[in-house]
């Protein structure tokens, strides 16, 4: 409590009250006493004058005791003083109040010594007789030259006493009221002048709590008005800077977020410092987990942790590629120094390959595909035409079966060679749509009776199942029913004799959700992310005719339009392939 600055300046305040005081009363009191000690002095040396001058005669006379005794009281009664005649030689010859007999010899009082030598003599001191402190004053009494005896008289001290005490009580009241007094200015002054410095520690403690809106309207111009005034600067250029280190921050997060490649600062000790959003999801770990433990734990990749050690051995910048079989995932990893800023730490960059791979895949695909969509129909062509030359010339009704047949071939090759180039078209765009506000059902309805004999030849039976009072589609309606086609027309392909396909059309949220079921041979789980790539085909469709490029348009077209195409299959059992288009609205 005493630590507090109101108490700080109190305190001095009260002690130097209290000691001008203390030292004040002692003076006043001494002061006091010894001014009534005087005027008593003067006032008992006078009337000791005054009472020598009537007595002188009964000293002279050799008046007997008991006279003088009387007289004494007589003179005590006067002058309300106690009054003591002695002899020369100390012998005590009348006193107001006491008996003459029972008193002593009062030639040594210190009195009488310094009546007999000064002319006048005084003390103060206890008296057994009057069982008090009393003020004594002696005259010697002088008859024809000759000392004779003394005249003393005594006042009790008692009265002195009681006003000293007085005036002490009196300092000691004024002493308390002055010290309660300094003690409220000082809680007073002391609660103004610390009032800003109570406001400074609280607008600090909310700074260290990371408000920094806070200000301070200065009070005073005085010291703290002016350390009032530096701690606002102070806390606008701290606002200013850890805005803009929070605006670069976000900004380099961001960009570290939106990085499609993986990046990692790892320790001098190989801990994690930090992750980005594509590293997090690489290996499959929350940021809080990842960052501060270290990198072996985190990813659990020996060969991204053999690349780290490899680079803080060598100090040279490392490269490797790494696969993640588990995750199917081709990173080209990178181990490199963050320059002088993190000296200790290593920059790591994983840069995602896994679609590049993906797509050379798909490339390799594509020509092995085509090679082999080519080779058939163009060695069966090589065959047709060699036995043609050979022997069928010169038999007509031969020679016309192989040339249909050749026909035949050629019309596939050619609608092989027509959907590519369709294909081609629509993926560079240079295929335009004409879109218009077109209604759902109507396009089920011309793609189901386009395909409807071919389904009835097949065995099979076409139900549709589009909900009433749908909205339009924006969709450019010979491109839709293109797809509906293809799809129905898979379905018809793939579902045995007396199966059912099922195509319909349902509002889903804000889009308009077209499927095509059927109760067909369905598509196995592995094959199922890939039929969507040009000449794509399962092992079991591969004997049957198609050129695998009727999915590969469909979904060029509906991605086209705003939309999504993708499938469900259980093998065995069937499939159902989904697409969605946007509302005309
Ligand atoms: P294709 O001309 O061979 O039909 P698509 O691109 O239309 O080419 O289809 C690619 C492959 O997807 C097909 O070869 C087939 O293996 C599979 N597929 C497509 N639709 C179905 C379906 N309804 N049922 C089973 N498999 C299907």
């Amino acid at each position: 409590m005493f630590r507090s600055i109101r108490w700080r300046i109190a305190i001095p305040y009260v002690i130097l009250i209290l000691l001008v005081m203390v030292v004040m009363g002692i003076y006043l009191s001494r002061l006091l006493r010894q001014t009534y000690l005087r005027n008593l002095d003067n006032q008992l040396i006078t009337e000791a004058i005054v009472a020598r001058d009537s007595l002188i005669d009964a000293f002279g006379t050799g008046s007997s005791s008991v006279k003088l005794d009387s007289r004494a009281k007589h003179l005590a009664a006067l002058i309300d003083a106690r009054v003591t005649l002695i002899a020369a030689d100390g012998t005590v010859l009348g006193d107001s109040h006491d008996d003459l007999t029972s008193m002593d010899n009062h030639a040594n009082r210190p009195e009488i010594l310094q009546a007999a030598a000064q002319g006048q003599g005084s003390s103060e001191r206890y008296s057994k007789t009057e069982d008090q402190e009393m003020f004594y004053a002696a005259v010697p009494v002088i008859n024809q030259n000759q000392k004779v005896g003394f005249i003393r008289l005594a006042l009790p001290l008692l009265q002195v006493q009681s006003n000293i005490r007085q005036v002490e009580r009196t300092i000691l009241f004024f002493t308390l009221v002055a010290s309660v007094i300094a003690i409220f200015l000082a809680m007073l002054i002391a609660s103004q002048t610390t009032r800003p410095l109570r406001d400074l520690t609280e607008a600090t403690t909310q700074i260290a709590s990371g408000d920094l809106s806070v200000h301070i309207i200065p009070v005073s111009k005085d010291e703290v008005g002016q350390l009032t005034r530096a701690f606002n600067t102070m806390g606008e250029r701290l606002r200013y800077h850890v805005d803009e280190l929070e605006s670069e921050r976000s900004r380099l997060s961001a960009v570290l977020d939106e990085m499609s490649d993986g990046v990692l600062i790892i320790d001098g000790y190989g801990k994690i410092q930090l992750i980005n959003k594509a590293a997090e999801e690489m290996f499959g770990i929350g940021h809080d987990k990842a960052i501060g433990s270290s990198l072996i734990e985190a990813v659990r990749q020996y060969q991204l942790m053999e690349l780290w050690q490899k680079y803080r051995q060598t100090g040279e910048l490392q490269a490797v590629l790494i696969e993640i079989p588990t995750k199917k995932l081709y990173l080209q990893t990178v181990a490199t120094s963050l320059g002088k800023a993190l000296p200790e730490s290593t920059l790591l960059l994983l840069q995602n390959l896994t679609r590049l791979r993906h797509l050379e895949t798909v490339r390799q695909d594509f020509i092995t595909n085509i090679s082999h969509e080519l080779r058939t129909p163009l060695a069966s062509l090589k065959a047709l035409t060699e036995t043609l030359q050979d022997t069928a010339l010169d038999d007509p009704p031969a020679a016309r079966r192989f040339l249909q047949q050749i026909e035949t071939e050629v019309d596939a090759l050619s609608l092989m060679v027509s959907e590519l180039l369709e294909l081609s078209r629509i993926e560079s765009g240079k295929v335009p749509l004409k879109m218009e506000a077109t209604s759902p059902t109507d396009l089920i309805n011309q793609a189901v009776e386009r395909l409807q004999l071919q389904a009835e030849r097949a065995g099979l039976e076409i139900q549709t199942t589009c909900q009433t009072n749908l909205p339009m589609v924006l969709a450019d309606p010979s491109r839709m029913e293109q797809v509906l086609v293809n799809l129905l027309h898979n379905a018809i392909k793939f579902t045995p004799a007396n199966g059912v396909i099922s195509i319909g059309c349902h509002l889903n949220d804000d889009k308009m959700l077209f499927s095509v079921k059927d109760t067909g041979i369905g598509i196995p789980a592995d094959d199922l992310p890939r039929i969507f790539e040009r000449f794509y085909k399962t092992d079991r469709a591969r004997s049957g005719g198609g050129t695998g490029l009727g999915l590969a348009i469909s979904r060029h077209i509906i991605e086209a339009h705003g939309g999504k195409i993708w499938a469900e299959s259980i093998e065995g059992q069937g499939s159902t392939f989904y697409f969605t288009i946007p509302l005309a609205t």
